[in-house]
């Protein structure tokens, strides 16, 4: 999958790691008002009981839950794609990374 980082586009001072398709680049710190929303749906509540660190990492994570919040739904597909996310920063692939 392609991964690379890009300026956030609201405050221009942190970088965004974007994963696969573009996404429009926020960081964690631009986005975080966004991600406090509540969830009374206990199975979403679930779901998104992820470390925090989780969503400072993934700039994808946050497009989920801010979705969800912004929307009331999400899609099996955006679930699964969560889920699948979620698993993978719980098991970094091995490979060497570049700084
Ligand atoms: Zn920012």
């Amino acid at each position: 999958m392609v991964s690379y980082k890009q300026l956030c586009a609201r405050c221009k001072k942190n970088m965004v790691l974007i994963v696969g398709r573009s996404q429009f680049p926020l960081c964690y710190d631009c986005q975080k008002s966004e991600l406090s929303g509540k969830i009374s749906d206990p199975k979403m509540k679930k779901l998104f009981n992820v470390p925090e660190d989780f969503y400072r990492q993934s700039s994808f994570l946050r497009s989920i839950k801010s979705g969800y919040l912004r929307f009331g739904k999400l899609s099996d597909k955006q679930i699964e794609a969560f889920k699948n996310t979620v698993e993978r920063l719980k098991n970094p692939p091995v490979e060497p990374q570049q700084h």
